[in-house]
């Protein structure tokens, strides 16, 4: 349980993960080389769900974006990924931050993850459709000013965890901490939102130098 704290609530520009300039599909990437490094001054990224584990010699899986596309992922990396084995579990959603396509040599589309793109590359415990479906209430303006569970309009203690959903009180953010709406109550909604934060923290339409994760 988080306590109650009161903080504004910022959505930086572009970071709404429904913006396909920024987050795209994988047919919407740029090819290696196709652009020089010093002309791709702007931030975009890939986002994916991993649907399947298909390791042979190294960590591979197969993700699946937006639109539907599956594609190949396999680490390259010095320990084969065995660092990200325990995270890239099916319905993980998987990110990778300036991506390319990448041609493998059976006719494969997808990522070959060297040690270079570490600082890029984040996997999220949480299914894509989930990340998605509270992405669009955040960005709707779902929590801005009610409280969470009883609706109360004018309301301004957050939860510290997210600080993103309102509460009343604290008895309204007790019930709502295991209530069946949302699915997992906002104890998963809560984790789903930090998760958020990651993105909504960041003006996506200013390039100032790569962002990573790490
Ligand atoms: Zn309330
Ligand atoms: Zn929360």
């Amino acid at each position: 349980m988080q306590s109650l704290a009161p903080r504004e609530n910022n959505l930086g520009p572009q970071s709404n993960l429904r913006n396909h300039l920024r987050f795209r599909p994988y047919f919407s990437l740029p090819f290696p080389g196709y652009w020089r490094e010093d002309e791709m001054r702007q931030h975009w990224c890939f986002i994916g769900e991993i649907v399947q584990d298909v390791s042979l010699v190294r960590l591979s899986v197969n993700v699946r974006d937006v639109e539907g596309n599956e594609l190949l992922v396999a680490f390259h990396t010095n320990d084969r990924g065995e660092s990200f084995r325990a995270r890239c579990m099916r319905g993980s959603t998987f990110v990778l931050l300036y991506a390319k396509q990448y041609n493998f040599v059976f006719g494969e589309h997808g990522f070959r993850i060297e040690e270079e793109h570490l600082p890029f590359l984040k996997v999220f415990d949480i299914p894509l459709e989930s990340l998605l479906r509270i992405n669009d209430k955040l960005h709707a303006g779902a929590y801005a000013d009610q409280c969470g569970l009883c609706g109360k309009q004018g309301v301004s203690a957050r939860c510290s965890g997210c600080s993103t959903v309102l509460y009343c009180g604290k008895r309204c953010q007790v019930s709502a901490w295991k209530a069946a709406v949302p699915p997992g109550g906002h104890k998963e909604e809560c984790k789903i939102l930090r998760a958020l934060v990651w993105f909504t923290q960041r003006d996506w339409s200013t390039f100032n130098g790569k962002f990573r994760f790490a």
